[in-house]
């Protein structure tokens, strides 16, 4: 993370830091069939499951190829104990994938990885959202407020998820999208049980509401009357500012293929929507 509170071109979360000094546990080589994409599983928390996520990497590899998107270059599993569902960090010559135990154990393993795989393709492809050199523009462009910066730095990775997720939904939402809809309301429940006194994080996450809905109306997924909606605003309300419908409709509406300036003036406008909401 930079001043900004904006992602570093490792895209690495201090949560999984520590898995770089953990022991492995196990490891196995996986025979190469093609281009060696999944090279290693290693199950850094002791608890198994390696065959469990090279079966679904490979169910998404092999989906994820059907739709015209193939990784370049290699990746490397880790299976880690980590209070979020999981994570990626992508170098110039490699991908590593970081699992969290709760996640080979949920339904929700395919999903996740899907997830991950969708940041890996877009850093490699360099769009705008996961590329380094734009996120230095950022950095020097867009004014955020020293006391915003940990909620906007939420938002702008909720940008990058949006993008994530325009390839991953037709890999695991399900042919209704009813498995995206499931985990997404989840979601926003689960932010209405974290609601506290600060404001500013009180703004993370109604940005993570706005991008939980706005992700849902990006793919057809939800109605203006779901209930969904008056679960977030009642949230807003709750915490003495309005911000769902701006930033569910920010997400939504973001251009699929932006050029890098498009895709700063987009930036510009999630800060703008964010200071407006914090001082209403
Ligand atoms: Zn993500």
């Amino acid at each position: 993370m930079n001043g900004l509170g904006l992602p570093s071109a490792k895209r690495v979360s201090l949560l999984v830091m520590w898995a770089f000094i953990e022991h492995a546990q196990m490891f196995f080589c996986l025979p190469r069939v093609g281009p060696p994409v999944l090279v290693a599983v290693v199950d850094r928390a002791g608890r198994g499951g390696t065959r469990k996520v090279k079966a679904a990497f490979e169910a998404v590899e092999t989906r994820y190829a059907e739709l015209g998107h193939t990784l370049q270059r290699p990746v490397s599993a880790e299976i880690v104990a980590i209070p979020i569902m999981g994570a990626s960090k992508s170098l110039k010559d490699r991908h590593t994938l970081y699992v969290s135990v709760r996640a080979v154990e949920s339904g929700l393993l395919d999903g996740l990885i899907a997830h991950e795989a969708g940041h890996m393709l877009r850093t490699e492809a360099g769009h705008p959202s996961h590329s380094p050199d734009v996120f230095r523009l950022i950095a020097k462009e867009v004014r955020i407020p020293r006391a915003a910066e940990a909620a906007f730095g939420q938002a702008f990775n909720h940008i990058q998820d949006i993008y994530a997720d325009d390839l991953a939904f037709p890999v695991f939402a399900g042919a209704d999208g009813r498995r995206a809809y499931e985990f997404f309301s989840g979601w926003v429940e689960n932010n209405a049980t974290m609601r506290g006194k600060n404001r500013w994080q009180n703004l993370g996450l109604a940005a993570s509401n706005g991008f939980a809905i706005g992700n849902l109306v990006r793919h057809d997924l939800i109605g203006s009357d779901d209930k969904l909606w008056d679960r977030a605003r009642a949230f807003d309300r709750e915490a003495g500012f309005q911000a769902v419908d701006a930033l569910a409709a920010f997400y939504a509406k973001l251009p699929e293929n932006p050029s890098s300036d498009g895709f700063i003036a987009e930036v510009k406008r999630l800060a703008a929507i964010m200071s407006k909401a914090s001082t209403t």
